[in-house]
């Protein structure tokens, strides 16, 4: 049985930033997502590849649970530049691909999940493993400018079903045609979610409840070499902290924000996942240790 369920894109990145290039590099929501949740419990994956997935690809794949992993044509490719501003990714190209059919179902092992991460993915899709898995699961959503431009009310009946929703800060500007964050965080909780997370790229994230406020430090990097996949392996790790909590209240999910964000940390410090697939849990530790540390006053 698979405790803890991710869906979201697997993609093929072509990726610029001032410090290096990477073509066709494995890449997607659910990858980064899965690949930072793993350092906990082996999260279960709902997804669409295609056929031209190299087999080095699909072995990386092997520290995820695949039960729900589907095969299309061609893989869904994204294109994407930084500038020195590391925190805001142009995206060049989107190419849909397979993901434009997907119609997901969820393996009977996935059904009992007790957490689900709903990463950044056609709000749609979102919509339909909502419909499929255990109504008890705690949902997490995360999106992006791309689905608030092209299906914002989808996005929005996603929202109202979620229990902790995470958007970074352009995109809740954007949502709420607001420049501030404190008032996108208010409104956010307004849809229905019970926390609402504001990630502020290297400098931490806003956690939002109904009467409490939390801010958590980014972690201090001299080297950030590439921001893809950061916010997927916050959701992630988050996710996967929380998938080992006894309960979920408030104090759990400021603890997971650091964990995610200490992964997220990781994510940045490597082109695409390189130095993902090298860090272990006791690295991941000693971060949130200095963490703790920054928090001290
Ligand atoms: P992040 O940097 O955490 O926002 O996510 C980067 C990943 O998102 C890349 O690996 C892309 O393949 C993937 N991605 C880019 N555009 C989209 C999109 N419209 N929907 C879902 N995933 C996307």
């Amino acid at each position: 049985m698979t405790d803890t369920v991710i869906c979201g894109t697997i993609g093929l990145d072509d990726i610029k930033t001032p410090f290096g290039i990477k073509k066709a590099t494995l890449g997607g929501s659910v990858v980064y997502s899965a690949f930072a949740s793993s350092f906990f419990k082996k999260p279960g994956i709902v997804s669409i590849a295609g056929k031209d997935l190299s087999k080095e690809n699909l072995a990386l794949l092997s520290r995820v649970d695949l039960a729900g992993l589907s095969f299309g044509k061609k893989t869904f490719r994204w294109q994407g530049v930084y500038e020195y501003n590391m925190n805001e990714a142009k995206t060049l190209k989107t190419e849909l691909n397979s993901l434009a059919g997907f119609s997901p179902n969820l393996p009977p092992s996935y059904k009992n999940a007790r957490f689900l991460l709903l990463a950044n993915i056609d709000p749609e899709i979102q919509l339909k493993i909502l419909k499929q898995v255990n109504p008890k699961a705690l949902v997490l959503i995360d999106s992006m400018n791309f689905w608030i431009e092209n299906k914002k009310e989808a996005l929005k009946s996603v929202i109202k079903k979620a229990d902790i929703v995470l958007f970074n800060d352009a995109e809740a500007r954007e949502f709420f045609n607001t420049p501030n964050l404190i008032r996108a965080g208010r409104e956010l909780l307004n849809l229905g979610p019970e926390y609402a997370i504001i990630k502020k790229g290297e400098h931490g994230a806003l956690l939002f409840s109904y009467d409490r406020f939390f801010s958590a430090p980014g972690y201090p990097l001299e080297v950030l070499k590439d921001p893809t996949g950061a916010g997927d392996s916050f959701a992630g790790g988050l996710i996967g902290y929380l998938s080992c909590s006894d309960k979920i209240n408030e104090a759990q999910i400021r603890k997971g924000i650091i964990y995610g964000s200490v992964i997220a940390s990781f994510c940045t410090e490597g082109l695409g996942l390189e130095n993902l697939i090298k860090i272990k849990l006791k690295d991941i530790k000693e971060r949130y240790e200095v963490m703790r540390q920054i928090r001290e006053f």
